[in-house]
């Protein structure tokens, strides 16, 4: 027998969930740890470390010792995020192919997925030995906010590992699960309003839920994919070096080793300071000038992280106001607010979201490992065979946290929130203003090539498109707006949404069987869009639509004859294109050659359950289906480059 187990790849550990005789918990390793590190380490003999073993190794072998690859997955090696790593890791990156990322460790290559991958056969391995039989498939948690290429590359870290990946389920979706499902021991009546606010190591996440019975019904979610505890720790990290500087003039900045080694400490003194009102850490013999040992001692106040914190942290808050706006509800309509990752164990997390959402946050949830508890439970929803509900192990029952009024203030409790500048501009929320032309052009590559359609025809011409078997129903047409205003979906509903004054009864009894799986209706997080004349976006997905989904445009030829034409395809909140994400190039070719203009291509967009995107097209006189291809850089992968890459992981065992 074979088992498949949740996953929660986090950015700075990793958390496996199963269910074993309809009863859900966290798998341990042999000395009872839960957690396992998200650090790889490549030892000298050539084995690869993974977990304790490689945290032990940041110190000693710095350049071969790699962490928080979730924050730089996905990503192309110009964005702001890699290159920001670029200097303050101590390990060797390097541009990949198509723009994509790559690490080199020990004289080897690795691209992103495959340090991933690592991490996950570790994970497999350790639930392996805990539940004494193979596991073979996972659902993968992610970040509400992941792209399309993030999720796409996390999905080819699962194949590498040697997994079949039921599917990529977001990370606060899991939480909710778990929390529905009576991870705290309590049986929930009712439908409930859900906050899920996830600041993890590397990314912050909030998604509001309704919580019916067995039905999870996502409101709205957002996000940003480079704020966590990791930013704190960079900046306890430059306090240490300004002091360094000004004492001993030597600037630790300058040596990557000597800055990795710092943020080691940096991470210790945040999480004391998590406990106590002031931490003081010896750092003689980690940095060394000219071979010279420089001897230095540190202190740090909470009060002084806090206020130095402060900014960040209130980053958060103005994304949980996106998200509440876009579900058209208010913070009062909010029936309860649970905090989940490493990150909101700082007691100025808890504080500031009791002051934001005008209520004690829920501490009741494991905050490391509901993630992963969620994800097991959606395995039982997914697996054909096995059962197909569970309740959770008393063992994962979280005990109660310290409420954030127990924890003494270090700063005064009214300060206006957040504390961000009116018009500093978010990276993760970014209001959209697309101003739609009532027609579109798109440059193609070559001169004179450009393709046009026209917005008013799009309802008729989706009646070209056969209904995909495995999609629900198209939502209702949107409301035509007045020319020249063009067809573009409907905003956000901004009305609230009547609530229950108060929140739905809770009763303490043992933990909760399901009589039937959870059903979970999740969202996609992010516009997908074209580029347009100008290099502005035109959206053909909305975010916060639910997926799965799919959508269509039809477009026309530049030129007679034409066969092969290109669209540029992005993923984002902003009007200019360059501001997203960029996908990738979709390549139609194999069309009927015709006069310009006449042919008809239908391009259909569908994200499927996994929050990924596929793309086909249509020739619209035939009906005939051509061949799209997504030119993705990092994510997709031809068949040789996943050979060689399953190639380098057979040659590396995993301890
Ligand atoms: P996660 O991605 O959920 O595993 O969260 C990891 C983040 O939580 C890292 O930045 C950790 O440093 C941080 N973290 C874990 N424990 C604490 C703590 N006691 N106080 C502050 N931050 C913590």
């Amino acid at each position: 027998m074979s088992f498949a187990v949740g996953i929660d790849l986090g950015t700075t550990n990793t958390v496996v969930g199963a269910v074993r005789d309809g009863v859900a918990c966290t798998v341990a390793d042999r000395s009872g740890r839960r957690l396992l590190p998200s650090t790889i380490s490549f030892h000298p003999s050539g084995k690869v470390l993974v977990g304790y073993p490689a945290v032990d190794r940041r110190v000693i072998d710095p350049d071969n010792t790699v962490y928080s690859i979730k924050r730089l997955i996905g990503r192309a090696w110009s964005s702001e995020e890699v290159q920001r790593a670029r200097h303050r890791f101590p390990f060797v990156m390097k541009e990949g192919p198509k723009f994509g990322t790559l690490v080199v460790a020990r004289g080897e290559e690795y691209t992103l997925p495959e340090l991933s991958a690592f991490v996950l056969r570790a994970a497999k391995a350790m639930a392996e030995e805990s539940l004494g039989a193979p596991v073979e498939r996972a659902v993968i948690t992610v970040p509400a906010n992941f792209n399309d290429l993030q999720r796409a590359a996390t999905k080819v870290a699962g194949k590498l590992a040697g997994l079949e990946v039921l599917r990529m389920l977001n990370e606060p979706t899991a939480a909710a699960l778990a929390y529905g499902q009576g991870s705290d021991g309590v049986r929930r009546e009712g439908s409930e309003k859900v906050a899920i606010y996830d600041l993890g190591g590397g990314t912050f996440d909030v998604t509001i839920l309704e919580l019916s019975g067995t039905v999870f019904e996502v409101l709205s979610t957002a996000g940003d994919t480079a704020l966590g505890g990791d930013d704190i720790d960079a900046i306890i990290t430059d306090r240490i070096v300004e002091e360094m500087l000004k004492k001993h003039r030597y600037d630790a900045r300058t040596d990557p080793i000597a800055y990795g080694r710092l943020r080691i400490v940096a991470e210790s003194i945040k999480r004391e300071l998590s406990k106590e009102q002031e931490a003081r850490f010896d750092l003689n013999d980690l940095v060394f000038d000219q071979g010279k040992t420089i001897p230095f001692s540190f202190r740090m106040t909470r009060a002084e992280l806090e206020w130095a914190s402060l900014r960040l942290v209130d980053r958060t808050f103005q994304v949980c106001q996106g998200a509440l706006d876009r579900a058209g509800l208010a913070v009062d309509d909010m029936d309860r607010v649970i905090l989940v990752g490493g990150a909101t164990r700082m007691p100025i997390v808890a504080r500031r979201a009791e002051q934001f959402f005008r209520q004690p946050p829920f501490l009741r949830v494991n905050p490391d490992e509901v993630v992963a508890l969620g994800a097991a439970l959606q395995v039982t929803a997914l697996e054909k065979s096995g059962p197909r509900m569970a309740r959770i192990s008393p063992d994962s029952i979280a005990p109660a946290r310290p409420s954030a009024r127990t924890h003494p203030a270090a700063l005064p409790l009214d300060l206006p929130l957040p504390m961000v500048e009116p018009n500093e501009p978010s990276e993760a929320y970014i209001p959209i203003s697309v101003q739609a032309p009532e027609s579109l052009h798109i440059d193609l590559p070559g001169p004179g090539r450009a393709l046009v359609f026209d917005m008013d025809s799009l309802p008729a011409k989706r009646a070209l498109l056969p209904p995909p078997p495995t999609t629900p129903p198209p939502p209702p047409p949107a409301p035509r707006p007045p020319p020249p205003a063009p067809a573009l979906p409907p905003p956000p509903a901004s009305a609230p949404t009547p609530v229950p004054p108060s929140p739905p009864p809770v009763t303490e009894q043992p933990p909760l069987v399901l009589s039937r799986p959870p059903l979970l209706i999740d969202v996609t997080p992010l516009s997908l869009c074209v580029e347009t004349v100008g290099g502005f976006c035109n959206q053909l997905i909305e975010c916060n639509t639910p997926v799965p989904c799919d959508r269509s445009r039809v477009f026309s030829t530049a030129s007679d004859g034409q066969t092969v034409v290109f669209v540029r395809v992005a993923q984002g909140e902003s009007d200019r294109f360059t501001e997203n994400a960029f996908l990738g190039e979709l390549e139609l070719s194999g069309l009927t050659p015709a006069p310009r203009g006449e042919l008809e291509i239908v391009v259909i967009f569908e994200i499927d359950a996994d929050g990924i995107l596929n793309v086909r097209a249509q020739d619209g006189k035939t009906g005939r289906e051509t061949r799209a291809r997504l030119h993705a850089f990092g994510a997709q992968h031809e068949e040789h480059e996943l050979a060689a890459m399953q190639e380098r992981q057979a040659r590396h065992t995993v301890e």
